[in-house]
């Protein structure tokens, strides 16, 4: 199945939790021809008081169900979800959403695949256009939307790419 995932960090070291999280993907079973975005920097939603974040969608095949790879996420954001001094326990300092997976349509309390917030994310459009621009959404929101035609009614929430191009697997 073709997975996308959208990665985000607001907390400690935003690039190298990217950098490692999508290492660790990398590594998990099941998992092949992973490619990632570039960065993008983007304002937080909701309260202002926090600091910027860093995102990036990565898309590979994957050989199993939307929910073990949901578990083997969630292990790896409990991973990093500690700051080296300990102080900033319960914060997240990495976020690991399953975007699309496939054309799996998924409606249950605890996972919903397309992710709900796809189409009004600019966060999360603009990195999934950088790899698949024309990829049709099939189902929620965005349904039957390409990534394109979702970026034109997307508010772009000051949404800037960083310099040095696509994230690579170290
Ligand atoms: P968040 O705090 O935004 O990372 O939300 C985490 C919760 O979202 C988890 O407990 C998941 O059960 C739930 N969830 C629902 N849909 C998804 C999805 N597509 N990918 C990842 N988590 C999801």
């Amino acid at each position: 199945m073709q997975v996308h995932v959208a990665l985000g960090s607001n907390l400690g070291d935003r690039e190298s939790h990217l950098r490692r999280a999508l290492g660790d993907i990398a590594d998990l079973e099941g998992v092949s021809m992973l490619v990632c975005s570039s960065l993008y920097e983007t304002a937080p939603m909701g309260p202002q008081d926090q600091p910027d974040y860093i995102n990036a969608v990565c898309r590979f095949d994957y050989r199993g169900t939307a929910r073990a790879l949901m578990g083997r996420l969630q292990s790896i954001e409990r991973e990093h979800g500690r700051l080296a001094n300990g102080r900033r326990w319960g914060e997240r300092p990495l976020d690991l959403d399953i975007i699309l997976f496939g054309e799996q349509i998924i409606d249950e309390p605890d996972l919903s695949v397309p992710h709900p917030g796809l189409s009004e994310r600019s966060f999360v459009l603009w990195p999934l256009a950088e790899l698949d621009e024309n990829l049709t959404v099939p189902g929620g929101r965005g349904q039957g939307k390409s990534v394109v035609q979702l970026q034109q009614q997307c508010p772009r929430l000051g949404i800037q790419r960083l310099p040095g191009g696509a994230l690579s697997v170290e």
